[in-house]
């Protein structure tokens, strides 16, 4: 089958012929319909040989959707045909975190060396997919593949990092989104779905800003030096309750510490890679930062089930898979409107 493949530190990814995977007991294949690109393998394939964490070649590609094709020995409840969506932080599935429906936070993963597909495992940018066990798929019958695929990453991490500060966004509350990309403008729609508060949406691109209005955004700000200051002004020198930084560079890291309100949260969703320092003094009172990573089993199924409701509108770009390269060229230059979802079967 045909594989999108990063193969060599700092090169291209290229589109290459691989044996086609077969399930074995408990595993579960599927023929591929949607995969989505996500800005952390621009990350991951930027970063240097010397303590690189997963085997290459890799095959890229953690948001897929597909349809099931075979089904491993004593896997039940699906049959071939079935259209499913991935849910991608594999864990254990027995410790207290996956016990839980947290695989994104097991606590054995890494001991027992379970890694995500396109993370570490096959990926799902190929014909087909080797899922690890039939729990770590979510039925999206109903639902269109395309604009589903990016919820699995894009729809899910935004969803786990907004859910955590719904109780502190009552009437009368601001949310900052900063950087309107694949997470971010999803970002933007599940705050005006879920919370009543004013959202104000930051980019450096003016077209990612306009895309940020027309999903819901009341305000945008270009994201410079002044923008926690016109935050401030937007909401009488209180600042925001919540910050969602889908960036996380020290620019934005930032304005995010300059534009929270006292008791507000920050989250640093971006893996930019920039610090916030937490301590008496540095942060408005009693500022919660955290830095999550993915979303639980549940919370897939509460995001796809939103989007079942009509509140989420993804926007998408499609690619062929011999056109994946120059998806990836296209987002590293930021001109990818939402997501790019690359097409296996054409
Ligand atoms: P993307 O490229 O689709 O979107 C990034 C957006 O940020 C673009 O619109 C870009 O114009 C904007 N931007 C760039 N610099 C900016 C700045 N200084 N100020 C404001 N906006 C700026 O990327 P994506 O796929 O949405 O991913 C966003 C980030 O989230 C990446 O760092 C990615 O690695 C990370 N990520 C983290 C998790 C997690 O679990 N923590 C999961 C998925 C993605
Ligand atoms: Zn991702
Ligand atoms: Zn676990």
């Amino acid at each position: 089958m045909k594989a999108l493949q990063y193969r060599t530190i700092g090169a291209a990814p290229e589109v290459v012929t691989v044996p086609d995977p077969e399930p074995g007991p408990g595993q579960v294949l599927l023929k591929v319909t949607a995969a989505g690109v996500c800005h952390s393998d621009i990350a991951v394939m930027s970063w240097p040989a010397e303590g690189f964490p997963y085997p290459l070649p890799l095959t890229l590609g953690h948001e897929g959707v597909g349809t099931v094709a075979a089904l491993g020995a004593g896997v039940t409840g699906l049959k071939e045909g079935d259209p499913v969506a991935v849910y991608g932080p594999w864990g254990c599935g027995a410790c207290a975190k996956c016990a839980e429906g947290k695989e994104n936070y097991c606590l054995r993963a890494d001991e027992l060396g379970i890694r995500p597909p396109g993370l570490g495992r096959p990926g799902a940018m190929a014909e087909y997919l080797l899922v690890d066990s039939p729990r770590h798929l979510v039925p999206v019958d109903g639902l269109d593949p395309v604009a589903t695929v990016p919820l699995t990453d894009a729809g899910l991490t935004p969803y786990h990092a907004i859910k955590r500060s719904l109780p502190k966004l009552v009437p009368g509350t601001t949310a900052v989104v900063i950087g309107a990309g694949g997470l971010g403008h999803v970002a933007i729609q599940l705050l005006r779905a879920l919370s009543p508060a004013r959202v104000i949406a930051l980019d450096v691109s003016a077209d990612k800003l306009r895309l940020a209005r027309r999903v819901g955004a009341h305000e945008t700000v270009p994201s410079d030096a002044g923008a926690a200051a016109a935050i401030r002004e937007l909401t009488g020198g209180l600042g925001a309750e919540a910050v969602f930084d889908f960036v996380g560079v020290a620019p934005t890291v930032a304005t995010a510490a300059a534009a929270v309100a006292v008791e507000g949260d920050v989250s640093l969703v971006g893996i930019g890679g920039a610090a916030l320092p937490v301590g008496f003094g540095h942060l408005p009172f009693e500022v919660s930062v955290t830095a999550p990573y993915w979303g639980s089993r549940s919370e897939l199924t509460e995001v796809l089930d939103l989007a079942r409701s009509g509140a989420l509108a993804v926007h998408t770009e499609t690619f062929s898979l011999d056109e994946a390269p120059l998806a990836y060229e296209r987002l590293h230059s930021g001109e990818i409107e939402g997501r790019a979802v690359i097409l296996p079967h054409g």
